[in-house]
This record gives C-alpha cells, structure tokens and sequence, in this order.
C-alpha cells in the first residue's frame, strides 16, 4: 500500500508512471484542496479533478486541466451573453462539476469524491486533504489576492510578499491512510501551495515523521518546471533550489530524489536528509514517467 501526496500538475505526471507499475488497488492519493472555490455557479477542486482525470486516463494533459478533447460551447455562451467566467470550464468537465456541486448539498467532500472516481472506474482512492473550507491570502505588491486572482486574473505577475491560509482538519482516511502505507510519496508538487497545505492539517505532520516518506524536488536547477513555486518559495524565505526544498521537508523525509541537474549545494543536502537520488526527474514522456516511478517504487515492485 502506498500513499501518494498530491496537487495537480507535478504529481499526476508521476502518478501516470505509478498506475502503469503497481495494482491501483494499493494506491491512495491525498489532494490539495486550498485552491477550491465556487466559479459560474460550480464547485472547482482543480487539483482533485486533474488526480481523477488522469486515473480515469481521460486527462487534458497539454494543460494538466480538464478533460482531453473536451469542447466549451457553454463557456462560450457565457461569454457571449455577458457572463464570462475566470476558468474556461470545458462542458464534460463542468458537467462533473455539477454533479459534484449537487452531491455536495447532502455529502462532505471526501464521499462526494469516492462516489465520483467510482463513477469514473477509478480503482485507488482519491482522498481530498479536508472535508474543511480553506482560505488563502497572497499579500502581494498590488495588495491581498485570492488564489485565481493572482494566478489566472494577474497572470501570477505581482510580486508575493507573504502567503497564509488557515489550518484545516484532515479528511476521514487521510491519517489512516498514511499510517497503513508502507511508503508515502510526496511527488513533485508546489511545496507552498500544494504539498504545503496537505502537510499543515492536523497532525499529519507528526504521522509522516513515523512513516517512511520519499520526496521528488518539484525544483530543477533554480526554478520550478511550471507554475509559481518559485515565488512562493522565495516570498517565505527559501531558496528556489532542491536544497530549499529539502530544508522545507527535512522533518519528515526519509529519502529525496534530485535532478541531475542540480548540482548546487553538492553534497548539503545529505546534511538534512539521510537519503538522496540524483537522476532524471523532468517527466517530459511517458518513459521519464515510468523510469522516475520505478525507481522510486523501487523495492515495493
Ligand atoms: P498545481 O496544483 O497545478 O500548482 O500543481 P502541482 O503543485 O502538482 O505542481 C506544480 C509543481 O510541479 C511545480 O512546482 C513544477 O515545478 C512541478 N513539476 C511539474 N512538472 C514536473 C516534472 O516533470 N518534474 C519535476 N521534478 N517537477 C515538475
């Protein structure tokens, strides 16, 4: 059994190489869910749709959002009758959505989500971090955002002063889950946003620092692969660099895999946890994907 911590870009890759190497049946993935939020009416859990999009093999994985070749006719209606939406929701996606939206009036979260990766055949549980409303502040030069605003509105453009958001209870099975597995893996994710947020509800901490915890940088060289873990980590004081990284999970990892290319601080990192793996871990195709798995997986196969 195994445990994988997740947001919605870095580790899908991942789990697309994980799924193809060990029964799904043996597969819990914990997702982020500081991100979600209310948009046209429906409830967004971004980073949960992309876990079960690509466990149901049906991912848009040019954009890690959405359904592949979805269409938006209902976007774009909005759009012409004045309601423009933020998100460019596709219509089997938003269908999905609804569903989620009106499951939610009788369900917390977490069996809302059991009952729609059942719907889409997916075989490993999909647990959201919280059955708990979070919220976000990004305190930036232009002032207080929300997370889609800085992302989407501003484009992740304004300078990130400092990030809070508030502590959240872990859902039903999250605790349980982590403690039952016999490897945890945090895959290449935003450690502030994504990976951040799941670590930081109640006690999850604590029973990761008694499992056995494998980490993959989402960091190669100085920046990130996508996205705005580079900011983020700066605005709280860390270096963009494995080695950042690795001072952000020192706690409770046991072994941390690195990119060949990251060759700062040689050696530094094994100052603060016990076990790192130089290789490939840009998954750019499905061989980068299955190879990074394997190797992390590797005496679990
Ligand atoms: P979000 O929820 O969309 O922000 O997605 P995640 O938090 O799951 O992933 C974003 C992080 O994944 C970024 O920090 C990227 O640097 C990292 N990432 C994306 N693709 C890769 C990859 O192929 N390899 C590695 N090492 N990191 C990646």
């Amino acid at each position: 059994m195994i445990t994988v911590l997740s947001g919605g870009t870095g580790t899908p890759k991942l789990l697309q190489g994980i799924a193809r190497l060990i029964d799904p049946l043996d597969i819990t993935v914990i997702v982020n869910t500081l991100e979600n939020s209310y948009f046209s009416g429906v409830y967004v859990t971004a980073d949960i749709d992309t876990v079960m999009y690509t466990l149901a093999g049906i991912i848009n994985d040019a954009t890690w959002y959405g359904i592949a070749d979805d269409t938006f006719i209902t976007h774009e209606t909005l759009n012409l009758i004045g309601c423009g939406e933020l998100l460019k929701i596709g219509d089997q996606d938003r269908a999905i959505k609804i569903q989620k939206t009106l499951l939610l009036e009788n369900y917390p979260l977490s069996s809302v989500i059991d009952i729609q990766r059942k719907n889409l055949g997916i075989k490993s549980r999909i647990i959201p971090m919280s059955d708990q409303k979070s919220h976000i502040n990004i305190n930036t030069d232009v002032g207080d955002l929300e997370f889609h605003q800085f992302l989407i509105e501003l484009r992740g453009e304004p300078e990130v002063l400092s990030i809070d958001y508030n502590q959240v209870e872990p859902a039903p099975g999250v605790i349980e889950s982590i403690e039952n597995s016999d490897m945890v893996i945090i895959g290449p994710s935003n450690p502030v946003t994504s990976v951040g947020p799941i670590i930081s509800t109640k006690n999850v901490r604590n029973v990761l620092k008694k499992s056995y915890v494998v980490g993959v940088s989402p960091i190669i060289g100085d920046k990130p692969v996508s996205g705005p873990a580079g900011k983020f980590m700066h605005a709280l004081g860390y270096e963009v660099s494995s080695w950042g990284v690795a001072n952000m999970y020192k706690n409770f990892l046991d072994k941390f895999f690195i990119d060949l290319e990251d060759i700062v601080h040689e050696g530094e990192i094994e100052k603060l946890i016990s076990e790192v793996v130089v290789t490939n871990t840009n998954m750019k195709n499905t061989e980068d994907k299955m190879m990074l798995a394997r190797n992390i997986l590797g005496e679990f196969l």
